[in-house]
């Protein structure tokens, strides 16, 4: 039974090995010995093959940086660890205590294989998700951040960038994670200014006619990163722009009509005064004149008497003469007269 079941591995593993030898185009062994490789031979083979992954698997990334290796694609990743799981297979048909420690080899150097081949993943999956954040090809490829300049792809959200977040800060802290993080950032960055410009338009849009909404929208938009962005955010706030001008024309309007208002009100309230002055001095006149007049009223007087009457008081000589001589000649008015 137990004979069976090893004839049948090294059977199989004959097989193997002959394939192996003819895929290489190794002809060297000797027909006798291809037939029955021994198990050790078989298990030195899956060492030495495994030990070739494992330099295969710390090529894939920069060790000092701990930065996947650029271009890094999931296939090559995927390549390794489908070689890896075929050898696996291989050995565990083999359970000969006698290889223990060549048994032992393999699986440490498989351990490590598995352990390189999940952090590279791990990094390649953060670095894919970040890429997808930019419009550029490859903001970060490696231990490489793009010369281009970083612009946020369309229909980026909220979600992505906290998916991508979480992928970051699964990473350990080396300069890969770092500029991963920086990346992120720059993400984060342009995506909240996008979001402030896109309620700033709609601010504008809700409030039609305010010209600071417009202005601030304007403000904001004009300085988004992303062309894309830009251009259809002024196309929104090109409707407004008409609503503000419009409403400032009428505006306009209405403070010249209000200044023509005030200005004909001052006119008119300057023409009155002009004509109460007037009147002011034409009373003035008129009481002067008044004043005059009486100086030239007529008054009678008597050749010797010391008074000047209205009318001829009493008896005597009365003589009619102006109220002007009659004071000039010191004479003063009759009580009886003047009461
Ligand atoms: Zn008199």
């Amino acid at each position: 039974m137990k004979q069976t079941r090893k004839e049948r591995v090294l059977l199989s593993l004959a097989v193997l090995f002959l394939f192996l030898g003819v895929a290489c185009g190794e002809k060297k062994i000797p027909e006798t010995h291809a037939e029955k490789p021994s198990v050790e031979e078989v298990l030195k083979k899956e060492v030495k093959e495994t030990n070739a992954l494992l330099e295969q698997a710390k090529q894939l990334f920069d060790e000092s940086e701990g930065a996947i290796k650029k271009d890094l694609s999931q296939t090559e990743i995927e390549k390794i660890k489908s070689a890896l799981l075929a050898n696996e297979k291989d050995v565990a048909t083999i359970s000969d205590d006698k290889h223990k420690g060549l048994v032992s080899d393999f699986e440490q150097s498989g351990k490590q294989i598995s352990e390189r081949l999940v952090k590279a993943e791990k990094m390649l999956v953060a670095q894919e998700k970040l890429n997808h954040l930019f419009t550029a090809e490859k903001a970060l490829n490696g231990t490489e951040v793009s010369s281009e300049k970083l612009v946020l792809a369309s229909g980026i959200t909220t979600e992505n960038l906290n998916e991508v977040k979480g992928e970051i800060n699964a990473l350990p802290s080396t300069s890969f994670s770092e500029n991963a993080r920086k990346l992120l950032s720059e993400a984060e960055t342009q995506f909240s200014a996008l979001t402030n410009a896109e309620n700033a338009v709609k601010a504008a849009e809700e409030a039609k006619t305010d010209e600071q909404k417009f202005l601030n929208a304007q403000n904001l938009v004009n300085a988004l990163v992303s062309e894309e962005y830009k251009v259809d955010l002024k196309n929104r706030l090109t409707p407004v722009q008409t609503q503000v001008a419009e409403k400032k024309k009428a505006d306009e309007a209405l403070r010249k009509q209000e200044e023509a208002r005030q200005k004909a009100e001052a006119e008119a309230k300057a023409k009155a005064e002009e004509q109460a002055q007037a009147q002011a001095l034409a009373q003035a006149q008129q009481e002067q004149q008044a004043q005059s007049n009486e100086q030239a009223q007529t008054v009678y007087v008597t050749p010797t008497g010391s008074k000047y009457h209205t009318h001829k008081c009493g008896n005597g000589t009365y003589s009619p003469t102006t109220l002007d001589e009659a004071q000039a000649r010191g004479l003063t008015p009759c009580k009886k007269c003047f009461g």
